[in-house]
């Protein structure tokens, strides 16, 4: 029992703490490299610990985790400095949650009101910044960095992800397209979106791969849809040990006929670039949140606490970005946190989301369809620096208008490069019309979709 106590405290100690890699090297990007191979080793030791934390063990965690973002941001980002002065919040002397409800809730647009560098820490080394930008699910790209501390969590919590689905990085592992999840650089063997979409390299390389033992699948919601339909028709004798997906949402019923067909489990986790991890699913299907990465709230639309069990907006405190502190930022998502415990026996809790849906554009011509969230990736990656926000509208069934609000004039050319782009994304079975416009409405929702159909 003794024992038991020594190791829970000691873990608890680890992940309170940056990890050692960072603790260590200060100053020094070398140092990092050294030691975080073992880091990562000893991070996940304490991850596979965290199993058996109480919730205590976790609200003490987190308050600890809280305090000292809260302090590194006020004492050097200077939109937080000017915010807690403003509305006289003094970090230091936080230890309870509900003194959080004195910051209100930052959307993405807000954050976009101001340069990136107000959000910048002006104390951490150039290593640890790594430039990122959002796939606009609400259709406002951002640009801002991560922290490289982050990407050694990301990687350590893909082992933890993999644990909770029955599955293990030993396992004989498949990872397509998602060339941005840089945390799979390491498992298995990784198709580029190219390589699996050309009908001959799946028939020559990936196929035979897949033969030679059961493996774990990892691709983001619409690639997995479209893979195992491919999978299903060229190559039926495939056998899957474990299908895991990211990003968009498959619906609850397809999600039981993938799993029946394939006569293997299928599993999802919860994330956002801003963000990472959110959620985990364990083998009983539910989703649990990541206590050791962030603080997790849910909200009303006027910004006060919603009780356990119904829908608000995910408000999110991120422990691990000491670049670019995100305090209590307001993800674009709608949940529910359950205060029911799970049979896996975590005592993390257990959140119901919707996810995010990828809409999907039907092609007029063939039996294909470009998932929306896929175009909106591009649109992010070429113009996040000229389009503050966007929308699409499908006006026919080949006509497509693409509304923006520029962030300064476009020139002719620059037009004509967009109009391209798009066209060539929709494989030019598609009209493509610019509208440049000053403001895009949000739906009755209050959301701001990204595509909306007026056939
Ligand atoms: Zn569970």
């Amino acid at each position: 029992m003794e024992k038991m106590t020594l190791v829970k405290n000691l873990a608890k100690k680890i992940i309170c703490a940056a990890p050692l890699s960072v603790e260590l090297s200060g100053n020094f990007k070398l140092l990092f490299e050294l030691f975080s191979p073992s880091d990562k080793i000893i991070q996940d030791w304490v991850l596979r610990q965290t199993d058996f934390f109480s919730e205590n063990d976790w609200e003490e965690i987190q308050l600890i985790k809280l305090k000292k973002i809260l302090i590194h941001a006020g004492e050097n980002v200077s939109y937080w400095q000017k915010l807690f002065k403003e509305i006289n919040f003094n970090p230091e002397t936080f230890k309870d949650f509900s003194q959080l409800q004195k910051i209100s809730p930052i959307t993405r647009a807000e954050i976009k009101k101001n340069p990136i560098e107000e959000f910048t820490a002006e104390n951490i080394s150039r290593w640890r910044f790594r430039e990122a930008i959002t796939s606009g699910s609400t259709g406002e790209p951002l640009k801002f960095f991560q922290d490289l501390r982050d990407n050694l969590r990301r990687e350590v919590n893909t082992f933890h992800e993999l644990r909770y689905a029955g599955a293990s990085y030993r396992d004989h592992i498949a990872v397509l397209g998602m060339e941005s999840h840089h945390d799979l650089n390491n498992f298995g063997r990784r198709f580029g979106s190219a390589e699996w979409g050309d009908d001959k390299f799946r028939q020559s390389v990936i196929y035979p791969y897949l033969k030679l033992k059961p493996a774990t699948l990892i691709a983001n919601g619409s690639d997995l849809r479209r893979f195992l339909f491919l999978t299903r028709k060229e190559a039926p004798d495939v056998i899957f040990k474990t299908l895991m997906y990211r990003g968009e949402h498959i619906r609850e019923s397809e999600r039981d006929n993938i799993s029946r067909f394939f006569k293997c489990p299928i599993f999802t986790n919860y994330g956002s670039r801003e963000c990472s991890l959110l959620g985990i699913e364990c083998e009983y299907h539910k989703l649990h949140l990541a206590p050791w990465m962030n603080y997790f709230e849910i909200v009303s639309d006027d910004g006060k606490a919603v009780p356990d069990g119904q829908e608000g907006n995910a408000v999110v405190t991120f422990f691990e970005n000491f670049v670019v502190p995100f305090i209590r930022y307001k993800i674009g998502d709608k949940a529910a946190i359950n205060s029911e415990l799970c049979f896996c026996g975590r005592k993390s809790k257990i959140i119901a989301f919707s996810g995010r849906e990828s809409d999907f554009i039907k092609f007029p011509d063939s039996s294909k369809s470009l998932s929306i969230l896929d175009l909106a990736r591009r649109i992010d990656e070429n113009y996040y620096n000229e389009i503050r926000q966007y929308q699409f509208e499908l006006r026919s069934e080949k006509l497509i208008v693409f509304r923006y609000i520029p962030n300064a004039d476009l020139t002719e050319t620059e037009k004509k490069r967009l109009s391209g782009l798009l066209e060539e994304a929709l494989e030019c079975q598609f009209h493509v019309v610019l509208e440049e416009t000053a403001a895009i409405n949000p739906s009755a929702g209050g959301k701001t979709q990204i595509l909306i159909r007026n056939l």
